[in-house]
């Protein structure tokens, strides 16, 4: 609909054009507001920052996004940051400096962008928040990303409905936590999305937390380190658990699970008279993928990297050729600085009844499942 002001931006514009003066900023107002002057940017270059090679996620992420753009019309110049907050904000300079026409940022450290993303808005770089999202700065365009709350939400449920709780088995059921790195936005979201679910079960002490351990502080994991929960794992299992067995353990992403994982295997876990507790887990990793199969890790958290490429290349061309991004939700993920207007995707539960879901998507090939 054409507001007033609109029709009166429109009628200048049109005046704007007849002297064939540069209607730039007139295209903007015409086409949703993008604040960047310029929309002659095919062929230039979208930089693209992910937090770490380490995991797979992140090196398909990087894999999808450039091939996209590439075929959008783009070059792209793909930086992993290693999980070192400084190497990350030495790349975006980099990225400034060269006069990329976008900035795609998994960040590292949410909190530890705003200088840098000041400089890529002084020289007119619009910014998109990828997965995780920035903190702290007015200057982030657009985010990208999976319903993290939900995540949490499919990870607690699943745990819950396999123990049966729901449907009147009143345990108890001995759990563990774990959250992922306190740096990162998607952290609490998860863990929030999750305790959602338990709450109830644990005030009824249907299920208990023999650690004592349920605040987010006490669970984080630096970095998401596999070796880190293993760690954790161990010592839990150390302290509270020579008497006893733990039934599930909540962890957010596939690297811990092996980890976790391989502490239960270290005191005995995972044989027919002692098997495995429930372990959920993310990203549907190829490791965690077989390791469901093979009856060790239960469940994961299946997020499409294409699809949330595609979303962010879609928003990025748009921005970049005078287009309007589509976004799906504009009230949720608020930065502490400004509501950051974001493309949301959905996760999906998988566990060893649905990993087809893997092959028949082309995700993985079914001999990559063997
Ligand atoms: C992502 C997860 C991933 C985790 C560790 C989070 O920000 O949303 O998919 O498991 O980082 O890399």
């Amino acid at each position: 609909m054409l507001t007033v002001r609109g029709a009166r931006v429109a009628a200048m514009c049109a005046g704007l054009l007849a002297l064939s003066l540069t209607a730039t900023a007139c295209g903007q107002e015409a086409v949703g507001g993008s604040r960047y002057k310029s929309h002659d940017n095919k062929g230039g270059t979208i930089g693209i920052a992910m937090p770490t090679k380490s995991s797979e996620r992140w090196i398909a992420d990087g894999k999808n996004m450039a091939k996209q753009f590439r075929q959008a019309g783009y070059k792209t110049d793909l930086q992993y940051g290693e999980d070192d907050v400084r190497s990350q904000v030495a790349q975006l300079e980099n990225m400034i400096a060269k006069g990329h026409k976008l900035l795609v940022i998994a960040p590292i450290n949410g909190s530890a962008l705003t200088d840098v993303l000041k400089r890529a808005h002084d020289a007119n770089i619009p910014v998109i928040s990828y997965d995780r999202l920035i903190l702290g700065t007015k200057n982030v365009d657009f985010y990208a990303t999976f319903d993290n709350f939900k995540v949490g939400v499919l990870q607690a449920q699943y745990i819950v409905d396999r123990l049966g709780l729901p449907k009147g088995r009143k345990g108890p059921f001995n759990i563990e936590l774990f959250a992922g790195s306190s740096d990162d936005n998607n952290t609490r979201y998860f863990f929030n999305g999750a305790m959602s679910v338990f709450k109830p079960y644990l005030e009824r002490k249907e299920l208990i937390v023999r650690s004592g351990q349920t605040k987010m502080n006490q669970l984080t994991t630096d970095k998401w380190s596999g070796s880190a929960a293993q760690d954790r794992m161990e010592d839990l299992l150390n302290k509270a658990y020579s008497n006893r067995d733990v039934d599930a353990v909540l962890s957010p992403y596939d690297g811990m699970s092996i980890g976790i994982l391989s502490a239960l295997k270290g005191v005995g876990y995972g044989t027919k008279s002692k098997p495995y507790p429930i372990v959920t887990g993310q990203d549907a990793e190829l490791a965690s993928v077989k390791s469901i199969l093979r009856g060790q890790q239960t469940q994961t958290i299946y997020k499409d990297t294409r699809k949330l490429a595609k979303a962010t290349v879609q928003m990025a061309d748009a921005e970049l050729t005078g287009g309007t991004p589509e976004v799906n939700d504009r009230k949720s993920y608020h930065n502490g600085q400004r509501t950051v207007p974001t493309f949301l995707l959905n996760p999906v539960s998988i566990d060893k009844s649905n990993t087809q879901i893997l092959v028949d998507q082309g995700y993985y090939t079914a001999s990559q499942l063997k």
